[in-house]
């Protein structure tokens, strides 16, 4: 069936607009495949948890109608795990940046992966601290121009998707705010599956990473997404990845015992042996 908009009406609240975020911002984009996401799993609003950080991409939740925690920065995800275990019945998840959670959420980041809860982890990787006027994060790219470093960065960045993998998450998948067919049913996947999803989306920020690395505009960071990106499934296994190009597609999937799951069946042995 053809897609439209009307469709997912019951998840947006237009009460809240006008959004703060810029012309040609990818992290609408992103909205709209979260919404288009809960909207072909039919979820009862009432029964999503979304929880963001701080900075342009943790805004997304204002925007939403669903029930929202906007929470400090880099701390969304100790946020969910709460949230999870109080209502493990509730779908949870995450919208995060590159700033907020490989920075200062770093740490809880890679244990969130590591536990296996099964909460989805939607990370909008636009390469810069966006809310703060254009700081270098840890997903920048060595050379590339910042606020902080308008000489080039000397840093060499995380490849997010393959720290979330090492850390232990059990769906990871990437794709870019040109793919925006893609978008919504990796989204979708991550949702199904069960155990730490995670899910990162290279996003267009036109004002400041845009503008410091000589983009003239949005649809030509759009176009550098469409170039630079290579479907998983067209990657020749012996050659590897071509130089300059970076996966998209699901990356990695498998199943695990889940967290909270895991942790119940520990408190009905520890009750066992109280007895
Ligand atoms: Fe988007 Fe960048 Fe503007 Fe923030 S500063 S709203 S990330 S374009
Ligand atoms: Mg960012």
């Amino acid at each position: 069936m053809p897609f439209s908009v009307k469709a997912v009406d019951r998840y947006y609240d237009p009460k809240v607009m006008p959004h703060i975020w810029c012309a040609g911002c990818g992290n609408g984009v992103v909205m709209m495949a979260i919404m288009r996401a809960f909207t072909a799993l039919d979820w009862d609003p009432d029964e999503i948890v979304l929880v963001s950080g701080i900075g342009c991409s943790s805004r997304l939740p204002f925007y939403v109608n669903v029930n929202t925690l906007h929470t400090t920065h880099g701390r969304a995800l100790p946020f969910a795990t709460g949230v999870k275990f109080g209502r493990p019945d509730f779908h949870t998840l995450v919208v995060t940046g590159d700033g907020d959670a490989s920075a200062i959420g770093g740490n809880h980041f890679i244990h969130a992966c590591r536990r296996n809860i099964d909460i989805t982890c939607i990370l909008i990787n636009n390469q810069i601290y966006g809310m703060t006027s254009g700081q270098m994060s840890p997903a920048t790219g060595y050379g590339k121009i910042a606020s902080s470093a308008p000489y080039g960065s000397v840093e060499h960045s995380f490849d997010l998707s393959e720290l979330a993998l090492a850390a232990g998450a059990s769906y990871v998948a990437r794709s870019t705010v040109y793919h925006v067919e893609m978008l919504p049913k990796l989204i979708q996947g991550g949702f199904e599956h069960k155990g730490f999803s995670f899910i990162e989306i290279l996003a267009a920020c036109p004002t400041y990473f845009g503008k410091f690395n000589k983009f003239a505009n949005a649809v030509e960071m759009f176009n550098w997404y469409r170039d630079i990106a290579i479907n998983i499934k067209n990657v020749d296994p012996v050659e590897g990845v071509p130089e300059g190009k970076v996966t998209i597609g699901l990356l990695h999937q498998e199943d695990k015992p889940e967290y909270i799951e895991e942790y119940d069946k520990m408190v009905e042995r520890a009750k066992g042996q109280q007895n």
